[in-house]
């Protein structure tokens, strides 16, 4: 019986790739002569015809400002952007869309948090706790707010598998930690942090938690209610949705009371020389007209994800990963980088006889596409005592056909340079 569930199991896992390739005009496409592999997921995302028709449709049917006119199109434009927000609302279970606010990235929506509740509640001599594997978009603001109010940011240590220290994790935490700020999932090493064991201390001592949604959403099932965050970032790019598109989950109270975070229309109840007072969140964070197609077309990709299933694109995506850390660890000289026992479908390495640029210039020529680089995580490259890996990441219309493929242009790599 388990025996022949297994094997039903596989057939439905292998049919995935089969079945939304298609949905990716982008994918048909050669690169240098060759099909194109597309293994860059985690840097961006290829589009559905779901989002490219959304975004189509948008601007030949429906384009207006939002929330401002009473003529028809703006108000099917208002419509439709507050629709977009529930289905973000609905994909996250976030307890109300108005925890939604439209941003636009991971980039923004950490900034947003570190600029308006940090200001507003981190003062000299606090703490600011991220980890070793943050990417810089978690760095870098909260190290301008710690330089602003003479705040210290610390950081929680990792091991050599890139799985965070939860011990010292927890001696890390104190009556001056005054938020935690982590990755949910590590972009240049694949490490699924224990979010909700991190929360859970971090509130045992009264501490809000932001996650960094990044790399999350297209892999995992985030349910913000469950987790009990505070702030959850998310990157519509990263989730089949266009560029300059996002959001930030806050929770209902923090909205309420932070500061208002760019100031001009659209976020303000009455504005007089004397004195403005602003909207009730989520407007209250969403000054100027925003990026509404985007937001439309972001409802539209995390449509697509909820109709194929995330629990049905994270068992193929395990296949993939299973499949091709076998792959790749029967290549010679070659060392994953990321090895922690919860990993999402990334695959960082180093080759010990040529540079990840050179890896990446030789797939290119076979029409691979992989990242190379630091990914915007120079502390981790630090760690590990390197200047850069070799990235490949994969989504849900990967194939094991793509991984045998970066094998075989591996070995291409391997006659230039061996
Ligand atoms: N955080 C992580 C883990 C990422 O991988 C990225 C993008 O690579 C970001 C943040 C930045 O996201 P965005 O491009 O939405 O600003």
């Amino acid at each position: 019986m388990n025996l022949v569930m297994n094997i039903d199991k596989r057939e439905l896992l292998t049919d995935l790739s089969d079945l939304v390739r298609d949905d990716f005009p982008i994918l048909r496409g050669d690169i240098r002569g060759q099909q194109l592999v597309y293994l860059d997921n985690a840097a961006t995302t290829q589009k559905p015809l779901q989002v490219l028709d959304t975004i189509d449709r948008y601007y030949r049917q429906h384009n207006a400002n939002v929330h401002r006119g009473v003529h028809t199109l703006s108000q099917e434009a208002t419509d439709q952007f507050e629709e977009a927000r529930r289905i973000v609302a609905r994909y996250i279970n976030a307890s109300s869309e108005s925890e939604i606010v439209f941003v636009r990235g991971c980039t923004e929506g950490v900034n947003l948090v570190a600029s308006t509740y940090g200001r507003a509640n981190i003062g000299k001599a606090d703490e600011v706790l991220i980890s070793a594997m943050e990417h810089h978009s978690n760095i870098v603001p909260w190290q301008m707010l710690c330089e602003t109010v003479g705040a210290r940011l610390r950081v929680i240590p990792m091991n050599e598998q890139g799985e965070l220290l939860l011990d010292e994790y927890r001696s890390l935490l104190n009556d001056r930690t005054k938020i935690v700020a982590l990755v949910h999932v590590s972009n240049s090493l694949g490490t699924v942090n224990p979010v909700k064991e991190v929360i859970e201390a971090a509130h045992e001592r009264g501490i809000p938690v932001l996650l960094d949604g990044a790399q999350a959403m297209a892999h995992e099932s985030v349910n913000v209610q469950e987790l009990d965050v505070d702030f959850y970032t998310i990157s519509g790019h990263k989730v089949f949705a266009p560029t300059g598109i996002g959001a930030l989950y806050a929770k209902k109270n923090h909205l309420e009371n932070m500061p208002p975070y760019h100031g001009g229309g659209e976020m303000i109840r009455s504005v007089t020389f004397e004195k403005t007072t602003y909207a009730e969140p989520p407007a209250k964070f969403e000054a100027g007209t925003p990026n509404i197609s985007g937001a439309i077309a972001l409802g539209a990709a995390l449509s697509y994800v909820e109709k194929i299933g995330k629990e049905r694109i994270a068992e193929w995506e395990r296949e993939l990963l299973r499949y091709g850390t076998e792959r790749l660890s029967q290549v010679e000289g070659l060392k994953l980088i990321g090895t922690a026992s919860r990993k999402a479908s990334i695959l960082s390495f180093t080759l010990d006889y040529a540079h990840s640029h050179d890896i990446g210039t030789i797939l290119d020529g076979e029409g691979i596409a992989v990242r190379t680089g630091h990914h915007c995580t120079q502390p981790v490259m630090q760690f590990f005592g390197l200047s850069a890996t070799t990235r490949a990441s994969l989504a849900l219309y990967n194939s094991k056909e793509d991984i045998d493929r970066l094998v075989e242009g591996l070995e291409k790599v391997k006659e230039i340079f061996a």
